[in-house]
């Protein structure tokens, strides 16, 4: 069985391409057959912070109705298959977001996980990824802005008959007024999966456009983002 997570947030910026690209290199590397999807076809830049941003055929082009999704699946060293979106403005009105359930229903066959990396706010393209989802995974800051826009999207998962399966609190620091993670799970009502903490590696690998957790897999980061895999993976 395929188990599909969506990786939201509600507000912009708090890190899902990050935990998308990351989480899902590290469940490669534990063996497991993963594919992740660039659902923020408005704003993509999973292919770019992985390398793919030249691939011809794309998300936007399947969406559009004028290529397959086997066309569109790269495979990376890792391992991991990413389907990445396009940059271009054109691509993005050429697509359909309506298509994308049966995008997914043809992908299932071939992972065992597959991790969607979802756009920011509550549009049409970004209420269906929390729709045919099997857990939407919150990705939060600890900030009060971070926080009332998850809350958002908790609500408009369940409103879409989709789960909230956990919040990822990503960026983590000591300093006082952050909130704390025991904080953020009350104030939600959702558990609190894993704290990855704010960590410089993160943007530099992105600048090689590798994952954290291969050029840096001791790093605060890359330790968090294999454990929440270690959890998922085990969880089967
Ligand atoms: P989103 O996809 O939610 O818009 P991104 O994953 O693109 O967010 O992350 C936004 C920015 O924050 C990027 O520049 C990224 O490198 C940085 N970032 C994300 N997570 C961390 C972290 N744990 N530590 C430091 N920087 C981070
Ligand atoms: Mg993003």
């Amino acid at each position: 069985m395929t188990k599909v997570f969506t990786i939201a947030s509600g507000k912009g910026g708090t890190g899902k391409t990050m935990t998308t690209a990351n989480l899902g290199t590290a469940l490669a590397l534990l063996g497991k057959r993963t594919i992740i999807l660039d659902a923020d076809i408005g704003m993509a830049n999973l292919g770019l912070v992985l390398g793919l941003e030249k691939s011809k055929i794309t998300l936007h082009e399947v969406l559009a109705g004028k290529a397959d999704i086997s066309q569109a699946i790269y495979e990376l060293p890792t391992g991991l298959k990413v389907v990445p979106s396009g940059i271009s403005l054109q691509g993005f009105q050429n697509a359909d977001p309506d298509r994308l359930q049966f995008v997914m229903s043809k992908l299932v066959t071939g992972a065992e996980y597959i991790l969607i990396d979802a756009p920011a706010g509550i549009s049409k393209d970004g209420v269906i990824p929390l729709a045919i989802a099997d857990e939407v995974l919150l990705v939060v800051n600890p900030e009060l802005s971070s926080l009332a826009d998850a809350v958002k999207i908790k609500v408009l998962t369940e409103m879409v008959g989709g789960a909230v399966g956990g919040i990822i609190l990503n960026r983590a620091s000591a300093e006082k007024t952050m909130l704390t993670s025991q904080k953020i799970g009350q104030i939600m009502g959702v558990e609190v999966i894993e704290v990855i903490p704010e960590d410089a590696s993160v943007r530099r690998a992105a600048a090689f456009k590798t994952p954290v957790v291969v050029m840096y897999p001791d790093s605060p980061a890359s330790k968090a983002f294999k454990r929440l895999a270690a959890r998922i993976a085990g969880a089967k």
